[in-house]
């Protein structure tokens, strides 16, 4: 648990949390934001929500501004919080001691939240909350609580029954079904979409002056998370990609023997995989795009429209749509934890077919 009573001169000061703070600057969430506000207003907030969706869409940061709204000394007429306030102040600081962040302690395979931190904000909420507003936790991810065994959790399980005046529970996750359900049943559920990929690339652009082309790349890699977006390196995507459509080309004019080599280097690097199978995806959907004389604008590879325009002109939509589908194929299969060697042999013969109009299989 972050505590933010913690003597500076002992501790780290905790880096400002970066990112939206109130409602009025979380972005693609307006249901989400909407719903929170009318339901404070109308002092019909729920004890506990749980804040669905992936990560990156800003979970973290709706539960910081629901919190900032619920303490702001001098809200705004929408029910927003005014930003300036000393309670305003110390949320963006990181230093309010009455939104508490409970997140696993260390990095691992399975980070974990203890049973000790969940005690210890027990015990903290046998007081009121110290700036006389709410008193705010926020658990991410929820499916920390259950990393090892079920002992956290169930120890919420008492706070989320019988919550104390005043106090808010936010918890988060990307998937309900790695919850306990009898936490589930306990908290209102709030859905974050994926943002679209247009939001995402106008905060590249605005936030990492990135050029449109490279900004609308990394926003249709980013899966709808503008977390992720920003955690990507522009220019090692656009290397990735140079090397992505090299091994494509390299794959469609080459031997069945270069393609089980190629495979044989892909299945030995996880990340150069997942962005392997992301970005020859989006090539392909770009190219049945084209096919199909879908407007420009939808297209990833803003920068490469030309390139696209003589692929397209060079194969057939069946096999562009085989080769699309080999490598769906192929990711799933990963996803499920198949082989990885066997599954990259498989699509390294599909994507050589290239050119074949009754190649597939
Ligand atoms: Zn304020």
């Amino acid at each position: 648990m972050a505590n933010p009573k913690k003597d500076k001169a002992t501790a780290a000061p905790p880096a400002p949390a970066p990112g939206p703070r109130f409602f009025r600057e979380i972005l693609g969430q307006e249901w989400v934001v909407s719903h929170l506000k009318t339901a404070r207003q109308k002092g019909r907030l729920a004890h506990a929500y749980l804040f669905l969706g992936p990560e990156g869409v800003g979970k973290a940061s709706t539960a910081q501004a629901l919190a900032a709204a619920l303490n702001c000394q001098a809200p705004l007429e929408d029910g927003d919080a005014c930003g300036v306030c000393p309670s305003c102040r110390r949320l963006a600081a990181g230093t309010h001691p009455d939104f508490l962040v409970i997140e696993p302690t260390s990095e691992g395979h399975q980070p974990q939240i203890k049973i000790e931190q969940i005690r210890e904000f027990r015990r903290l909420t046998s007081y009121p909350p110290l700036g006389g507003g709410w008193r705010v936790a926020l658990i991410k991810p929820a499916e920390a609580l259950t990393a090892q065994n079920d002992a956290a959790a169930n120890a919420l399980l008492k706070t989320l029954e019988e919550p104390p005046d005043r106090h808010l529970i936010i918890l988060t996750t990307q998937v309900e079904a790695d919850l306990l359900p009898t936490v589930v049943s306990r908290c209102h559920k709030l859905a974050f979409a994926p943002l679209p990929a247009a939001l995402i690339a106008g905060e590249l652009e605005r936030r990492r002056g990135l050029a449109p082309p490279q900004a609308q790349l990394l926003a249709a890699l980013s899966g709808g998370s503008l977390g992720r977006a920003l955690s990507l390196d522009p220019e090692a995507i656009l290397a990735q990609r140079r090397q992505v459509l090299a091994d494509l080309g390299a794959l469609a004019t080459g031997s069945a023997a270069a393609a089980l080599d190629w495979a044989q280097r892909l299945a030995k690097s996880r990340p150069d995989l997942d962005h392997f199978l992301s970005l020859a995806q989006m090539w392909y959907r770009d190219l049945l795009l084209c096919h199909f004389q879908a407007p420009a604008a939808l297209l990833a590879h803003q920068d490469l429209l030309a390139d696209l325009a003589r692929e397209a002109a060079a194969t057939k939509p069946t096999t562009v749509f085989q080769q699309f589908t080999a490598l769906s194929t192929a990711q799933r299969h990963l996803q499920a934890n198949l082989n990885p060697e066997l599954t990259l042999d498989i699509l390294g013969l599909r994507l050589q077919r290239r050119g074949q109009s009754h190649g597939s299989r």
